[in-house]
């Protein structure tokens, strides 16, 4: 991972926006998804990544594999060509991406 970048300002998702994704990814066509061996890289990055977030416990059931500066479900974000909350807010296709530039 490259450790030369200035650091990027976690964000939370509202409730809102979590639903909105959800909905997007559940109602997405196949063809909003990467690869098989784009998966598995994005993977191999977010789980050496420190932004990660790792608690489990049945309060912290929803933070399990959760990336603490998009906010965003892991297995829900790195599947994704296109992300379904940026496309929605900028009205145009918004390719999914690391936020800190890992992948
Ligand atoms: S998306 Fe990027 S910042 Fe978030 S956990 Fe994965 S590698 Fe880390």
């Amino acid at each position: 991972m490259r450790e030369d970048k200035p650091p990027v300002e976690e964000k939370k998702l509202s409730l809102i926006e979590q639903m909105q994704a959800a909905v997007a990814l559940l109602t997405d066509s196949a063809t909003n998804r990467v690869d098989e061996h784009t998966q598995a890289m994005r993977w191999a990055h977010c789980l050496q990544c420190t932004k990660r977030l790792q608690a489990f416990s049945v309060l912290h059931l929803a933070q399990k594999d959760k990336c603490s500066l998009c906010g965003c479900f892991l297995c829900w974000k790195i599947p994704t060509h296109t992300d379904p909350v940026e496309t929605r807010k900028q009205g145009k296709e918004v390719l999914t991406a690391c936020t800190a530039g890992h992948w």
